[in-house]
């Protein structure tokens, strides 16, 4: 099964990715992922990113595009992939139709994550990771079970993104509303579209997004 997780910056997809990535086998393709690995490595990609990245603005169409039409060929993709933060234009949309196409691929379904304005700035602004194996927290609403310790790995290393700060949040929420949200009416056009509650609580989130999955794959 293939499919998108789409919402603003905060909306939750990486947490509920990593979520449906273990429980149905599929794999996490998060080009935010992918662009600060390249940033960290230095890589010429990378180095186009980088600023872009900072000042919460879109890289460009061709770099992302790229990575993911790589990416979708490895043999881990063969069973299924989540796309988290991808696509985020509409140009980037119409190029994933072709090359799923191409590789006679098919998107089964895009699952819109629908939360407030307010709660998303709340949410990135307290966002951050572990710094060993990337496990997701936030201040308040997600916070280690044993304090100052990763639950996944024990951990005592954590990080926050450079770009999640008050100001190059709005930034990054204009760009959504520029750039992204148009999708929704794109992927509801073309009848992929469900959309689910994200304002609710981490678990119910992925209660809501298994029982879409297993709708469709019902309806497979
Ligand atoms: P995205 O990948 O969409 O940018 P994340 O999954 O990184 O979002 O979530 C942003 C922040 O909000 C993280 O700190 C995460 O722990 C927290 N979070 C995720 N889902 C929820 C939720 N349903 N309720 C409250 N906080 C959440
Ligand atoms: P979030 O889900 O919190 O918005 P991401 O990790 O998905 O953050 O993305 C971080 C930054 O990486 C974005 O602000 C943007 O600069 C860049 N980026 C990630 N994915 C894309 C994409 N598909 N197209 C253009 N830029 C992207
Ligand atoms: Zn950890």
């Amino acid at each position: 099964m293939n499919l998108i997780l789409l919402g603003p910056p905060g909306a939750g997809k990486g947490t509920q990715a990593k979520r449906i990535e273990e429980s149905r086998g599929l794999v996490q393709l998060s080009t935010g992922d992918m662009l600060r690995a390249a940033v960290a490595a230095g890589t010429e990609i990378g180095k186009r990113a980088k600023e872009v990245m900072e000042r919460g603005e879109l890289v460009s169409d061709d770099i992302v595009i790229g990575i993911i039409s790589e990416r979708i060929d490895q043999p881990d993709c063969a069973r299924g992939f989540i796309l988290d933060g991808f696509p985020r234009t509409l140009a980037q949309a119409a190029a994933l139709d072709d090359l799923l196409a191409a590789k006679g691929r098919t998107l089964d379904v895009v699952i819109e994550m629908k939360v407030d304005d307010e709660a998303l700035i709340e949410r990135i602004t307290g966002r951050f990771t572990c710094a060993e194996c990337g496990e997701g927290y936030h201040d308040t609403f997600k916070r280690p079970q044993v304090e100052g310790k990763c639950d996944k790995c024990g951990s005592t290393e954590f990080s926050r993104r450079a770009d999640d700060n008050a100001e190059t949040v709005r930034a990054r929420l204009m760009a959504y509303y520029r750039e992204t949200a148009p999708l929704i009416g794109y992927y509801f056009c073309k009848g992929t579209l469900r959309s689910i509650d994200g304002m609710a609580d981490i678990d119910d989130v992925t209660r809501q997004i298994e029982e879409v999955l297993t709708d469709i794959a019902r309806a497979a």
